[in-house]
């Protein structure tokens, strides 16, 4: 019986009634058993003043008789109670407990790995009306739609990594193979592919560790004002050279006058240069490749800018995605896996800013722009 008090709501609530109805009865029985004898008897001295003998004998009977009544009409009250009482909690059991205990239900199966499962929200669907446990429900179930998104990101991730390590592993094990046969040369050529496949594994595995670490927000941002001159800058002198090399002009375009930005230089460095790099890989040879900034209210606009092969319209949504490239069969060496843009994003929004693509189309080029916030007079230099 105490076992079944102590785990179910249910007989809790049960036994709470049972006790108000008790503390009731007994205050009522006792009021019954000492004040109203006194009462009675002052109201029956009174008539015995007016009236005489006759009064005192009726006083005996009257008395008994009235006693009788209440002592009966206690215990009809209380049984009346009683009844309620049963009624009331298996009522308020079945709309709290119900909806408690499938609740309990369904984040055992969660628990269990069963991320699709959800409860009813008890209460019609407007929000504004939904009681504390229609809201509960309704946040279990935001948790639970969360959790399975999780899981799908986690298994649709282990997968991706899988995907792009086999396919520099399968080359390097490819050429070892052509060596140890003897089909392949042992000369510098078949080195060097060996050589940028391992190259490729290994960018990866940062790409891969840097993203773990912005996706978890688990990196600490030096943020001071800084001027966007010397953030461009420092991009195009580490890229400058490349563009050489490949026939592309690289422009910048940045206002003297323009206020510093409140930023971590070392990361918007890393997102410029990603930016930069994007541009170059995607641009041919004899292109464009411009890097602007401009003050729009309280932040600047950095936008790197090329005349390259372009981004269609239902490709542009996703390019921020992790893993997500446009052309997947593109041979890769020397490219990336997807990730920069993943953690260009990330890094962006940590500073308070956006980052978002636009093109024209396949072809037409592409423009990337991020923001960044102006510091205060007050953080400046
Ligand atoms: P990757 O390392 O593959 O370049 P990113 O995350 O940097 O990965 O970019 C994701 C995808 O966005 C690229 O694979 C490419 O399809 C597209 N993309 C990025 N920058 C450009 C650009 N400047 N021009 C055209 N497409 C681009």
């Amino acid at each position: 019986m105490m076992r079944r008090l102590r785990r179910h709501l249910g007989w809790k609530l049960f036994l709470s009634y049972l006790i108000v109805i008790l503390v009731g009865t007994v205050v009522l029985a006792s009021a019954a058993e000492f004040m109203v004898p006194q009462a009675f008897e002052r109201h029956m001295a009174a008539m015995a003043a007016a009236m005489g003998d006759t009064a005192s004998e009726l006083e005996v009977d009257l008395f008994t008789n009235f006693r009788n009544a209440v002592n009966e009409a206690l215990a009809l009250a209380a049984l009346a109670a009683f009844l309620v009482a049963v009624v009331v909690s298996l009522f308020v059991s079945r709309r709290i407990v119900a909806p408690v205990r499938e609740m309990m239900v369904a984040s055992q199966r969660i628990a269990e790995g069963h991320y699709h499962e959800r409860v009813n929200v008890p209460g019609g669907p407007v929000r504004d009306e939904l009681d504390e446990l229609a809201r509960l429900a309704v946040s279990f179930n935001q948790m639970a739609a969360k959790l399975e998104q999780m899981e799908a990101t986690r298994r649709e991730l282990i997968g991706n990594v899988a995907h792009e390590l086999r396919t520099p592993l399968a080359a390097i094990k490819g050429s070892m193979e052509g060596l140890i046969d003897g089909v392949l040369p042992a000369e510098a050529p078949t080195f060097q592919r060996i050589y940028r496949e391992a190259d490729r594994l290994q960018r990866l595995v940062t790409d891969l560790q840097e993203l773990s670490r912005v996706e978890a927000g688990a990196f600490a941002l030096n943020v001071r004002p800084v001027s966007a001159r010397d953030l461009v800058g420092a991009a195009v002198a580490r890229l400058g050279h490349q563009f050489e090399e490949k026939g592309i002009t690289l422009e910048t375009d940045v206002p003297a006058d323009l206020p510093p930005v409140l930023a971590d230089e070392d990361r918007i460095g890393q997102v410029l240069l990603n930016l930069v790099g994007n541009a170059l890989q995607y641009t041919p040879a004899g292109g464009q490749v411009r890097v602007t900034a401009r003050r729009r209210g309280a932040k600047v606009h950095i936008s790197v800018s090329d005349t390259g092969i372009g981004i269609a319209a239902e490709h542009l949504p996703f390019i921020f995605t992790r893993f997500y490239r446009v052309d997947k069969s593109r041979s890769r060496v020397g490219g990336g896996s997807g990730i920069g843009l993943t953690i260009a994003e990330h890094l962006v929004e940590a500073h308070g800013g956006r980052i978002w693509a636009e093109s024209p189309g396949p072809a037409q080029g592409s423009t990337f722009t991020f923001t960044l916030p102006i510091a205060k007079r007050s953080e400046h230099p």
